[in-house]
């Protein structure tokens, strides 16, 4: 079986990488972080606060979810209890809050749970904040990708205004900044480069430079 852990900052490229990536070798993709979004979506729609650990135990250890194969856009359906969520998690809303319930002990200790199970029996290349560090620390390949902070509120500025999504970049830059110091700094499981993580500064390499390094790497 093979695993290939990506983890790094927000906004840093990792699911694009990762997809393509997946392709590529023929393994599934699995986006953890849709995982945390998804428990957030729940918490928002219910009414249950960032500091309700109870409430948000209760949503952890009940969800169902499952990534369908890439649609015809190449995109990985996110199916919570049989409902496809795909397009609530993304946005406002749910960035400025994910964080704050992605540090919760009980959300993490039954998250670990479901990525470990996704990845069974499958060739895969997960991505997240502590897949190298934590979920799965015998992958075969860890990958620490990260950029400028403004190279990473760049890209995700020119993504939503492609989508005709009116941003303002300071607003991009401050929000992603946040979600960062509340991921490196809550106690359990921050993000962090795997010791045997590659770094990958993506500041100046396109996707292409980026995947055929990472291709090189795996090779070696
Ligand atoms: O990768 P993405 O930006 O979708 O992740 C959303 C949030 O979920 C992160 O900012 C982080 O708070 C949380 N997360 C995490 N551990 C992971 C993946 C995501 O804490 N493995």
């Amino acid at each position: 079986m093979g695993t290939i852990a990506i983890d790094g900052p927000a906004g840093a490229g990792k699911s694009t990488i990762a997809r393509i990536l997946a392709k590529k070798l023929g393994y599934k993709y699995i986006d953890s972080g849709a995982i945390y979004r998804a428990i957030t979506l729940l918490a928002i729609e219910q009414g249950v606060e960032a500091e309700d650990e109870i409430g948000l135990n209760r949503i952890a250890n009940n969800i169902k979810i499952e990534f369908s194969p890439p649609d015809q856009n190449g995109i990985n359906r996110v199916i919570l209890n049989k409902v496809d969520v795909t397009d609530k998690l993304r946005g406002g809303i749910i960035d400025k809050n994910v964080s704050r319930i992605a540090r919760v002990k009980g959300v993490r200790d039954a998250l670990l749970i479901i990525q470990r199970r996704l990845a069974e029996d499958n060739n895969i290349v997960m991505d997240g904040r502590d897949i190298g560090s934590r979920v799965l620390p015998d992958a075969e390949l860890k990958l620490y990708i990260t950029a400028s902070i403004e190279e990473r509120a760049q890209r995700r500025f020119t993504e939503l205004k492609e989508k005709d999504i009116d941003v303002d970049y300071e607003d991009i830059k401050s929000e992603i900044y946040k979600r960062d110091k509340l991921d490196k700094e809550r106690k359990i499981s921050p993000l962090v480069k795997a010791e045997d993580a590659f770094l990958l500064d993506t500041t100046d390499m396109s996707i292409n430079e980026v995947l055929a390094k990472i291709i090189e790497i795996k090779k070696k």
